[in-house]
C-alpha cells in the first residue's frame, strides 16, 4: 500500500522511503469524522499529504500535515465545485512534489468543548452585515483534521447552536423529508 502511495510522486526519491508507520506523521493517522483515502508524499523526511473524504458525497479534500495547505475544491479551476478523486490524487501529487515543509506534529483530539467553540467561531465568521447565510456541513471540510468530529456531531451541535443563539443562527427542517436540515447563519443587525 505504502509503496504504491509513494510511487505516485512525481520526483525520484533521494532516499528510501521509511515504510515504518509512523503514527506521529500521518501515515496511519484516521481522525475521527474523515476517511483518508489516499496519502502522498515524495521523500523519506518530507510531509505527508492526504486526500480525505467526510461523507459518500463523492468530493474530496486535499490538506497538507507540514504547511496549512489544505483544498476542497481546485485552485486552478474557475469552476466552484468539489474535488473527485483523480482531481484531488493529482493536487496531493503537485504538492507534495513541491512541498518543502517537514510534518508538523498531528493536532490533538479537542475536548468536546474546544471542538464546539472551534465550530462555532468558524460558523460565526460567515456572519454579514447584509442577508442569512445557508451553510453546509460540506463548508466544514476543509477543517475536519483539527475538528475531528463526525457529521453527525456537527450536525448536533449546528443545531445546539440555533437554541442557543437564536439572534445568530437558525435550522430548518425540510417540508419534504423532514429529516433534511437546511442552517442559516443570521445576518447581524445593521446599525
Ligand atoms: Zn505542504
Amino acid at each position: 500500500m505504502v509503496l504504491a502511495f509513494f510511487n505516485r510522486a512525481r520526483t525520484a526519491p533521494v532516499e528510501p522511503p521509511d515504510l515504518e508507520p509512523r503514527p506521529e506523521l500521518g501515515k496511519t493517522w484516521m481522525p475521527e469524522g474523515v476517511t483518508v483515502v489516499e496519502r502522498h508524499w515524495n521523500q523519506a523526511k518530507s510531509a505527508i499529504v492526504l486526500v480525505y473524504s467526510t461523507s459518500d458525497s463523492g468530493y474530496h479534500v486535499v490538506a497538507c500535515l507540514g504547511c496549512h495547505f489544505s483544498v476542497a475544491q481546485d485552485p486552478d479551476r474557475g469552476v466552484v465545485s468539489g474535488l473527485n478523486l483523480s482531481d484531488a490524487n493529482r493536487i496531493a501529487t503537485e504538492h507534495a512534489t513541491k512541498c518543502r515543509a517537514v510534518s508538523r506534529a498531528l493536532p490533538d483530539c479537542p475536548d468536546d468543548a474546544t471542538a464546539r467553540e472551534q465550530l462555532r467561531k468558524l460558523t460565526l465568521s460567515w456572519r454579514r452585515t447584509a442577508d442569512k447565510v445557508q451553510i453546509m456541513v460540506s463548508y466544514f471540510d476543509v477543517h475536519r483534521l483539527t475538528l475531528q468530529r463526525s457529521n453527525e456531531w456537527i450536525e448536533a451541535e449546528l443545531q445546539q447552536l440555533a437554541l442557543d443563539r437564536p439572534d445568530v443562527f437558525a435550522v430548518q427542517r425540510s417540508d419534504y423529508d423532514h429529516t433534511t436540515f437546511y442552517y442559516y447563519v443570521l445576518p447581524m443587525a445593521a446599525d
